[in-house]
């Protein structure tokens, strides 16, 4: 049966429990993989095959320090071949921080009386979301904590507000959304508001450490977290994106948790998530995670790795939480979108100081704080491209559609394409001199890569249609 977001009905069988600790720790228990079935595995990722549990489940028990350095190279060679050199850019935007749970690693938690809660009004919102475009932002997601002030309708609200928000040439062409879970109705409302992307993440995929991280409010129901993407999809929203937070349980059970939550979509609904993330607990205010299970650099490159071979079609997100070093490293392994120039404090973006972090206004620490330019201009001079395209969500290439077009073949005919027309306005409108030279000479690069002659003749027509004015162009 094709899925159709509008007249879908969550199977029975869906809303079965679809993680279960023992079958994923049986998989990790198994013996560990011979030399020659880790290479296989990479080899069948390599012909772009999502793995299976036990396949990831081997990578993730490989640990002789050759397979590991192999199973990097194969998710170099991968992300080489699927993503190519784009890089797809976005900034976070807190909308509110009051918070009626108490997620023991968040500054946001309601036990925590030093943090100063404050929820953005329409007059706020217009005013980061001009600054933001005045940076060159086009695409956004909207963060909130989880708050009866926060329902579906606020939430469809604030994103009709910032869709309203036009500076000069500037404009948010995409809004995502991380919020907590809703019901299906719910979802209807703010898929009908225009969002992108619903995210939410599982934070851990482990029942008994859930409970005791979540100790109450309604994120204390491991099971509405876990279903909450499956209201989603029966509430429209085909455009999903998962996630663990690493640190609060084994970083092996969560990567396969992750893969089992992949799975149960693709049997389902026949779809996979559009994205995967994977933050990592930083510092914030009050908190004190145990650190038995936080993840050092070596292994967190390595579970990128291995999350890029297990489901090859999937967009990776690497926020400015990591630093600079390691953004760099893990863009290599398979990361395909990161933020730029974020700021977490509420209405921050609007002043012109950049403050240091005060984390009683602030959920987390974060440890990439450079502008939206210097990470373009770096990723330029690392042969990247760049990109704001908001082009499938906004044709409709979303959900199926975007699984079905999910080929190399779709990258080069849609996003090269559309990277370099919105690069090429971001050089146009926002950048300054020195960067929009690395930046031309990139497309030019990349204009001179494209095979299809008559791709590459439209791509340059469009580019010198932008040069002349004209905007948001994209195929
Ligand atoms: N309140 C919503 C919810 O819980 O789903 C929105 C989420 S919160 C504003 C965004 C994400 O930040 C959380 O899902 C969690 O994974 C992450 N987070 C919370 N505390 C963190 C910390 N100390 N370090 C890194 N990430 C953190
Ligand atoms: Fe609230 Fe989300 Fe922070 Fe938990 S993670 S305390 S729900 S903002």
């Amino acid at each position: 049966m094709k899925f159709s977001p509008e007249t879908y009905r969550i199977p029975d069988e869906a809303m079965k429990p679809f993680i279960d600790a023992k079958e994923l720790w049986e998989y990790l228990e198994r013996p560990k993989p011979s030399s020659a079935q880790v290479r296989k595995i990479i080899g069948k990722s390599l012909d772009k095959q999502r793995l299976s549990l036990a396949e990831t489940a081997d990578l993730l028990n490989a640990d002789d320090p050759e397979l590991i350095e192999a199973i990097k190279a194969g998710a170099r060679t991968l992300k080489e071949r699927i993503y190519g050199n784009r890089i797809v850019l976005f900034a976070p935007l807190y909308i509110g921080n009051k918070c009626v749970n108490n997620c023991t690693y968040c500054g946001f938690r309601t036990s925590n009386k030093d943090q100063q809660r404050t929820t953005l009004s329409d007059a706020q919102i217009t005013r980061e979301v001009e600054a933001l475009e005045d940076n060159g932002q086009k695409r956004l997601i909207l963060v909130y904590g989880e708050h009866p002030e926060y329902d579906a309708d606020f939430i469809a609200h604030t994103v009709k507000t910032v869709y309203k928000v036009k500076k000069g040439n500037g404009e948010i062409r995409r809004v995502n959304i991380n919020a907590a879970p809703l019901d299906v109705e719910g979802f209807r409302k703010v898929k009908h508001a225009g969002i992108g992307t619903y995210q939410v993440f599982q934070e851990t995929y482990h029942p008994e450490s859930y409970a005791r991280y979540h100790p109450s409010g309604p994120k204390h129901d491991f099971n509405w977290r876990l279903t909450s993407l499956d209201r989603a999809m029966e509430g429209g929203i085909d455009d999903l994106g998962i996630g663990a937070l690493f640190g609060l349980y084994d970083w092996r059970y969560e990567v396969l948790a992750l893969i089992r939550h992949t799975n149960h979509f693709e049997a389902v609904y026949n779809i996979g998530p559009h994205t995967i993330s994977f933050p990592r607990i930083k510092s914030a205010a009050g908190v004190d995670v145990s650190d038995e299970y936080l993840v050092d650099d070596a292994d967190f490159l390595r579970l990128i790795a291995i999350l890029r071979l297990a489901v090859p079609y999937t967009g990776m997100i690497l926020t400015a939480r990591e630093p600079v070093a390691v953004r760099k490293e893990a863009m290599r392994y398979g990361v395909s979108q990161i933020d730029g120039g974020t700021k977490l404090e509420l209405g921050s973006y609007s002043r012109s100081k950049n403050a240091l972090q005060n984390l009683n206004r602030e959920q987390f620490e974060i440890n990439d704080p450079r502008s939206l330019n210097e990470i373009i201009d770096e990723l330029l001079e690392d042969g990247y491209l760049p990109s704001f395209c908001t082009g499938c969500y906004r044709v409709g290439r979303t959900g199926e559609h975007f699984m079905e077009f999910s080929v190399p073949g779709f990258i080069k005919r849609y996003c090269t394409p559309n990277a370099m027309l919105t690069l090429s306005e971001y050089l146009l409108d926002y950048a300054p001199e020195d960067t929009a030279q690395k930046g031309w000479k990139v497309i030019e690069n990349n204009l001179a890569g494209i095979e299809d002659k008559k791709v590459g003749k439209e791509v340059r027509r469009r580019l010198e249609r932008i040069r002349n004015g004209e905007r948001d162009l994209f195929f």
